[in-house]
């Protein structure tokens, strides 16, 4: 079968870029050669979506050591890569059948985070902090590929009389910004977005769906504002600053200022931080009231400095992380959110981030990788279409 493979060997990783369609054995389910297949199921992917993680790969940014290494764990020269997916399965384990119902035609997403099910984490309800837990398309093989062989127990059923199979292919991105938006009650409250890429935008859209009145985009692209006043945020501040440039972590007072005279002169009740950026995080907590919280998700490698580090406690600011997803209370608002024909949450998906189609579903089998690559940098996000 074709997949979308990294294939780089270990030593020309720094050097290279892309990923390569190539041929590789398809998945099979033989439970007499390995029981655990019996808790399988294998899935052909209708769409997928190319996540920021994958842009990072594709540049050779990010999971460099997670990648090789449980590549050569695993014995092949290469990674299937893809962890967005809408896919209809084809061929379903025994246990996945007797105690899950699944059948083949099926349609399912996917949460990509692998968890074991037997860590401490797990055992209590937290399986998106599993200890011992696998990626989908970075750790392990992913579905970027005529079909995809997953466990079971990660599938989540999706309803495509009343999602749209782009958007639905797009679950998993939109359950991080679910998550985070789910962190603290956004009922009737000022928020501001720091940074407004894909899951900035996602965070926009579900910040308003679940009642946040006031919502101002913060970014340096004029773009990506442009994108988020098309999603209806309140306003929108340009910071003039490169925020990526770590190395300058000041909060930019002026933004700060700015976001507080929208709100009482005290700031915003909730910042979300999704940039990584260190000079926006500390712009988002110099810009949160006294009492808010600070959502983080943005994320760089290597220290950050927290400016007037007593302010934070002084005023009784608080600061929460965001990873992954609930399994699977996360998914079930996502799917719940999408449903509702209240916040036209699918509609501003597809016609505002997807840009109705237009450029930002590309056919799998038509992958070139040039092509591609212009594609990827010009979109807040793309889906990959199968037949
Ligand atoms: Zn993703
Ligand atoms: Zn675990």
């Amino acid at each position: 079968m074709k997949a979308l493979v990294l294939d780089t060997p270990r030593n020309e990783w720094d050097n290279t870029t892309g990923m390569n369609l190539t041929d590789v054995p398809e998945p099979e389910l033989d439970e007499s050669l390995r029981p655990a297949d019996s808790n399988k199921c294998i899935i052909k992917p209708l769409y997928t979506g190319f996540c920021g993680s994958d842009k990072s790969l594709w540049f050779r940014h990010a999971f460099k050591d997670m990648l090789l290494d449980s590549r050569d764990r695993d014995e092949q020269p290469y990674r299937i890569c893809g962890h967005e997916l809408l896919g209809e399965i084809v061929e379903a384990g025994s246990y996945s059948t007797s105690n899950y119902g699944y059948k083949p035609g099926d349609i399912v997403s996917t949460e990509s985070h692998i968890f074991c099910g037997v860590c401490h984490q797990c055992k209590i309800g937290d399986a998106h902090v599993c200890s011992d837990h696998l990626i989908i398309g970075i750790s392990t093989d992913g579905c970027f590929a005529e079909q995809v062989k997953l466990p079971t127990k990660e599938l989540w059923r999706t309803d495509l009389d009343k999602i749209r199979p782009e958007v639905a292919a797009i679950q998993e991105p939109l359950g991080n910004a679910v998550h985070a938006c789910s962190r603290v009650d956004l009922r009737g409250k000022t928020v501001a977005v720091f940074g407004c890429g894909t899951i900035g935008l996602f965070t926009i859209l579900v910040a308003r769906a679940m009642g946040a009145t006031t919502i101002i985009g913060v970014d340096p692209s004029k773009t990506n504002l442009k994108i988020a006043e098309e999603l209806g945020v309140d306003s929108t501040l340009q910071v003039s600053t490169n925020p990526t440039n770590n190395s300058a972590p000041a909060p930019d007072l002026d933004i700060a200022d700015r976001i507080r005279q929208q709100c009482f002169g005290e700031g915003v009740d909730v910042a979300f931080e999704m940039s990584g950026s260190n000079q926006a995080l500390n712009t988002a907590i110099a810009s949160t009231r006294a009492g808010g919280d600070i959502i983080l998700f943005g994320l760089s490698s290597g220290d950050y400095t927290l400016t007037n580090f007593q302010d934070i406690i002084l005023y009784g600011k608080s600061m929460h992380s965001v990873v992954g997803r609930k399994v699977f209370q996360t998914w079930y608002i996502t799917s719940n959110l999408l449903m509702s024909s209240g916040h036209s949450l699918q509609d501003k998906i597809y016609d505002v981030i997807l840009n109705r189609g237009q450029g930002t579903v590309v056919p799998f089998k038509a992958f070139d990788k040039t092509q591609f690559e212009k594609t990827i940098t010009s979109h807040p996000k793309i889906v990959l279409k199968y037949d």
